[in-house]
């Protein structure tokens, strides 16, 4: 749910948003949008992104669909307190790649009266909640889901299917891969 949508719009406070979902559903582009509608109302951004995704470009967060909007990588999310200290409001993509810290990090930026918006994996390639977004969720106001289309039967998808044999959690990469597949088609491999 995008904020704007609301009758009941939050003034004088800070709050978290979530958007998270499988791989190629949207995730980038729907942070990206919403972070653009605020830049357009002329409110201050400020946008990070972890180290370890160099896909791209390291100066923008950028969708499947190649979108991109300038950011700034970091080390740490304890680098984004410092970093948005002028910001209202805070987009932060791949949000799985950073440590449990980003949670506290999160908290006190919205603490502090900021519009967070966290995009990020919420599930790893073998189904299991991808830390750590499933304690940002528990934590924000506004959670959005999106979801893929399953390439193997076309149902909605929210898992992330990897087609190689490589067994680390994080293995960058884009549809060389991975693809969606829906709870029925995900193949997770043995433990
Ligand atoms: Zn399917």
């Amino acid at each position: 749910m995008d904020t704007s949508e609301l009758h009941n719009v939050p003034r004088n406070v800070g709050w978290i948003e979530v958007v998270c979902g499988c791989m190629f559903s949207g995730k980038t582009e729907e942070l990206i949008r919403r972070l653009r509608r605020a830049q357009i109302a002329r409110q201050k951004v400020a946008v990070f992104k972890p180290r370890i995704d160099n896909r791209y470009s390291t100066e923008h967060i950028v969708s499947h669909s190649e979108q991109s909007l300038v950011s700034q990588v970091v080390d740490d999310a304890q680098e984004i307190l410092a970093a948005s200290r002028d910001a209202q409001v805070v987009g932060i993509d791949e949000g799985q790649f950073f440590k449990a810290n980003l949670v506290e990090v999160c908290e006190k930026l919205a603490n502090q009266g900021k519009r967070v918006i966290v995009a990020g994996l919420d599930q790893d390639y073998r189904g299991k909640p991808f830390e750590p977004i499933p304690q940002l969720l528990a934590i924000a106001e506004y959670i959005t889901k999106t979801l893929a289309i399953c390439v193997v039967c076309g149902n909605p998808a929210d898992k992330t299917q990897r087609k190689t044999a490589q067994s680390e959690r994080v293995v960058v990469g884009a549809k060389d891969i991975y693809e969606a597949r829906c709870r029925k088609c995900h193949l997770a491999p043995e433990d």
